[in-house]
Formats: C-alpha cells, sequence, structure tokens
C-alpha cells in the first residue's frame, strides 16, 4: 500500500487535478484522458478493487457511484460513461480501486 499511487494522490505527495473531495472519495484528472472528460474517482480508503471489497465496503461503494452523479450534474454533463477495471487481464494498471468517469465523445461499445 505504501507506492501506491493512488494512495500517495490522497495524502498529496503526489501532485493531481482534484476536481471533488468528501468523507469517502477523492476524485481527480486522469493523466493520460482517454475523453474530453475524463475524472477517476477513488475511494480514500485502500481496496485494492471490486473482487477485493467486502460487505463493510458497500456504502463506500454507494457513495463512489453518488460522487460520480455529483461531479457530472456540477459539469453539466448528462450522459456519462462509469467504468472499473478489475484485475490486470481487465486493463486495471493501478492496483487501487477507482472508477473511470468518462464524457464528451462517442463509445464504441455498444454500436450505435
Ligand atoms: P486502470 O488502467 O488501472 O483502469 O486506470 C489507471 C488510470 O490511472 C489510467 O487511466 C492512468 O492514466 C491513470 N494514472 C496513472 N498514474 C496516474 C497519476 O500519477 N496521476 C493521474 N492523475 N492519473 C494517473
Ligand atoms: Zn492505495
Amino acid at each position: 500500500m505504501n507506492d501506491c499511487i493512488f494512495c500517495k494522490i490522497i495524502s498529496g505527495e503526489i501532485k493531481s487535478q482534484i476536481v471533488y473531495e468528501d468523507d469517502f472519495v477523492v476524485a481527480f484528472k486522469d493523466l493520460n484522458p482517454q475523453a474530453p472528460t475524463h475524472i477517476l474517482i477513488v475511494p480514500k480508503k485502500h481496496i485494492e478493487n471490486i473482487a477485493a471489497a467486502s460487505e463493510e465496503d458497500a456504502l463506500l461503494l454507494g457513495k463512489i457511484q453518488l460522487a460520480a452523479a455529483k461531479i457530472a450534474k456540477d459539469s453539466n454533463i448528462k450522459d456519462f460513461r462509469l467504468v472499473a477495471n478489475n484485475g490486470k487481464g481487465a486493463g486495471q494498471s493501478v492496483m487501487h480501486l477507482h472508477y473511470h468517469l468518462m464524457a464528451g465523445r462517442r463509445f464504441l461499445w455498444p454500436a450505435g
């Protein structure tokens, strides 16, 4: 956990562009954005990913989604995608739970 990039962002040790913070979560701009809006929403508690979450994290998981809705609403974003990669094989590169809030472009899946 000590060399976790997102724990260091949460503590302020590594600088980031924070857009939202409350008692449970921090949200900041992705360093390598894949959409005009690309924000990472992370719990302050270090949890590796969704698979590592437990029953006691149920409230926290809800708080992350509510933070996503608030961030989008405050930015006048109506349509957005919320994605959490779980595991290296699914594209997770930072082993601290995070949701990608993306908006401002069309997404390939589903087609249309
Ligand atoms: P993952 O691939 O684990 O689903 O997503 C990790 C995300 O974290 C990537 O989109 C990557 O660009 C972003 N990221 C990695 N290191 C940093 C950093 O130091 N600062 C910020 N703001 N984003 C980072
Ligand atoms: Zn961490």
